[in-house]
């Protein structure tokens, strides 16, 4: 049990951890680690945890083994190839619960980078906030993972059970690195992956499918329109039905729990449309990729049903669309949603030590997106607890963390860490601090 003091102790380890800590971070953030080009980023994290004596584990997707589990995403040629990286504490005596932290180093692509005020990948630290792609989504967590643990062993303690410390990739497109873990083997008592998440706890979550629709047209010169068939009008009569499939589906949230009092919890997006050669051709093809949301408990084989029999249905009653039916091909995340039961020691344990350090009773809400916490939640049924810092325009411009709440996560997780885990003193001292 960690009293007063040690607590106070543990919290001001933080504090003096936490320059290091945000150069940390930024030095995480300047590795541009889209998808496919993580290689760099996961080397740098292999070589931090190597340095803090963890027994280290790099390991290649099987992608034959992802294909045949259930929540594995689908595979496509922009599927990355880096290896997953795992940290493992085994403590001298195994008294406390063991425990997964997890990070993604995968971040999505910036968009326009004139439409950002600094360049995307030089953080900058302005007032409270750091700027920066991928820095709240999600190295900021990352950072805290490894400074909270940090903070432990500067007043002389490590966690006394065994704990994972995990990185990997494709969690912003498929959530197959985390699937990885668990197909290798990796498990715990309980998880946290600290993700931005505005200082609360995830309480359910829905899952996400991704896919592509191919349509075809057929193209003649503009002047005879009528004897061709256009790809493009085909695609956009698609998309109305994917819409109203999208309110159908809104309007089924009273059936699940947690999502009946959110406005709008399935949300479908175009992400991105291609098509046409020409402006004076008819076209003859066009593409539509869509991200897809559905609740908790709705596996992702029966969504992928539904929009299937749904696009089949209004093929079938189009002039166009019934002699040359789009193809669908599902291309990334095939992953059903999750929900955490209240009521656990792990949620517990976080609770106190967020009010330790916020002097707030911890609240919990509930997401319209994807998360790595469902591997857990699913398929080995531990409390997989999603709690980070405060953040702005994720996936967007602009992207920032709020640092003063960066440094309370930190505090909040290395309480949570020495209350889950128990402590052990070290005696030798460490020489990456
Ligand atoms: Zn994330």
């Amino acid at each position: 049990m960690v009293d007063i003091s040690l607590r106070n102790e543990i919290l001001a380890s933080v504090e003096e951890g936490f320059e290091k800590q945000l150069a940390f971070t930024q030095m995480l953030m300047r590795f541009k680690s889209e998808r496919g080009q993580e290689q760099e980023c996961q080397d740098f994290v292999y070589d931090e945890l190597a340095k803090r004596n963890y027994k280290m584990d790099r390991f290649r997707m099987d992608r034959e083994a992802l294909s045949a589990h259930i929540g594995g995403g689908k595979i496509t040629d922009q599927h990355s190839d880096v290896p997953i990286v795992v940290g493992t504490h085994i403590p001298q005596d195994r008294k406390g619960r063991s425990l997964i932290l997890q990070s993604h180093i995968d971040v999505v692509p910036t968009g326009p980078e004139k439409m950002w005020t600094r360049p995307p990948f030089e953080p900058v630290i302005e007032s409270d906030w750091l700027y920066g792609r991928g820095g709240a989504d999600m190295k900021a967590g990352f950072g805290a993972i490894f400074f909270c643990l940090d903070a432990l062993a500067r007043v002389g303690f490590k966690p006394a059970s065994t704990m994972h410390i995990q990185s990997v990739v494709e969690e912003e497109s498929t959530g197959n690195g985390a699937l990885m873990t668990h197909l290798a083997g990796y498990k715990a008592e309980a998880v946290l992956i600290p993700e931005p998440e505005e200082e609360m706890l995830v309480r359910a979550n829905t899952g996400v499918i991704w896919f592509e629709i191919e349509v075809q047209g057929i193209p003649v010169h503009v002047r005879e329109m009528g004897a061709g068939s256009n790809a493009i009008d085909a695609a956009y009569r698609i998309m109305g039905v994917l819409r109203d499939l999208e309110e159908n589906w809104n309007q089924r949230k009273g059936n699940h729990r947690y999502f009946e009092e959110l406005d709008h919890p399935i949300n479908l997006n175009f992400g991105i449309i291609e098509g046409g050669d020409w402006a004076s051709s008819v076209p003859s093809w066009a593409k539509i990729d869509c991200r897809f949301g559905i609740y908790p408990e709705i596996p992702a084989k029966d969504a992928a049903e539904e929009i299937i029999e749904r696009l089949a249905a209004f093929a079938a009653t189009d002039f166009f669309l019934r002699d040359m039916p789009p193809k669908i091909t599902f291309n990334g995340f095939y992953s059903e949603g999750y929900t955490l039961e209240p009521g656990s020691e792990a949620e517990n344990v976080l609770a106190q030590a967020h009010q330790g350090v916020t002097g707030t009773p911890l609240k919990s809400f509930v997401t319209p997106g994807y998360l790595d916490t469902r591997v857990y939640a699913l398929y080995q049924s531990v409390p997989a607890l999603c709690y980070g810092p405060i953040s702005e325009n994720i996936h967007g411009i602009d992207e920032r963390v709020k640092v003063s709440s960066l440094k309370r996560i930190t505090g909040t997780m290395a309480l949570f860490v020495a209350e889950w885990c128990g402590l052990e003193r070290i005696f030798k001292p460490e020489p990456y601090l």
